[in-house]
């Protein structure tokens, strides 16, 4: 069971353990809307910011709201938002609102990025990926983020498969090839794409272990240190802090070798950047 809170209350356990700022998120917060709002105003007035993670499935009047209060958004598309298969599985008739509210969004000019579930057996078409990041780089720009989430059976599709290795980087690869400069996976600690790497010279300028900021190669304007290109990133870069808040789950199907080695190359990076200031 749940409990209440008031916004108040959110605001001071934020402030209470030291957050920068507020995600809505795991709910769909179009649902409860005017609650975010209320919370997302407090929170600005004591300097944190918010973060408003959504299916992008609202009304215009709804985007808008979000827009007064938000100042990241990250619109979750499932199954390269493919037409058939949302129609099939979410139940909504056409995928249209979803991209509306995406150049809603854009022209709000708030801070804008992509997560996309790739689900086996239907919700992995090449094709379709290829298609949505054509349209993400032509109508929101080639610095929009976008993340492919590793698909984890559970619910109504428990006997469904985990998104392979290999479809998710084929994912990333178009991505890439559509011309998107920040392509990220998800749900895959230790996977050389949770990195940040620089468009320009390809140098790696974020170093990322699951929720995990270790190291960063960028001079105060958030410039790479290698090549000059600016990278634009909105916020500061923080570092995670000494104590371990999350353990990221690491998934059977993984490739365990991959993981370990990107744990080990974080701790690394970090034990570095400690001992040399
Ligand atoms: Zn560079």
């Amino acid at each position: 069971m749940g409990e209440a809170f008031s916004p108040e209350e959110i605001i001071e356990l934020a402030k209470r353990y030291n957050c920068e700022g507020i995600a809505f998120t795991y709910n769909e917060p179009l649902v409860w809307l005017e609650f975010a709002r209320d919370i997302g105003e407090l929170a600005h007035r004591e300097g944190l910011f918010n973060v408003v993670v959504t299916n992008g499935y609202g009304t215009a009047e709804a985007v808008d709201l979000i827009s007064t209060f938000a100042d990241c958004v990250t619109v979750g598309l499932k199954a390269n938002a493919s037409q058939s298969f949302l129609k099939e599985h979410s139940g909504i008739p056409n995928t249209e609102p979803l991209f509306t509210s995406l150049q809603r969004l854009k022209r709000h000019d708030i801070h804008l990025e992509i997560s996309d579930l790739v689900i086996p057996q239907g919700g992995d078409s090449l094709e379709e990926a290829g298609s949505l990041c054509r349209w993400i780089k032509s109508e929101l720009g080639p610095d929009t983020p976008i993340h492919f989430i590793v698909f984890i059976p559970s619910h109504k599709m428990s006997t469904a498969q985990w998104t392979s290795q290999s479809v998710l980087e084929a994912h990333c690869e178009i991505a890439m090839k559509s011309g998107l400069r920040y392509v990220y996976v998800a749900n895959f600690p230790g996977h050389e794409r949770e990195n940040t790497y620089c468009p320009n010279c390809n140098g790696m300028v974020i170093a990322r272990f699951g929720y995990d900021i270790g190291s960063w190669n960028l001079d105060s304007e958030n410039r790479c240190k290698a090549c000059g290109y600016m990278i634009p990133i909105v916020g500061d870069l923080t570092l995670t802090p000494p104590e371990e808040r999350y353990v990221p789950v690491v998934f059977p199907p993984m490739d365990l070798g991959i993981v370990c080695e990107g744990l080990t190359a974080f701790q690394q990076n970090k034990s570095d950047d400690a001992s040399t200031g």
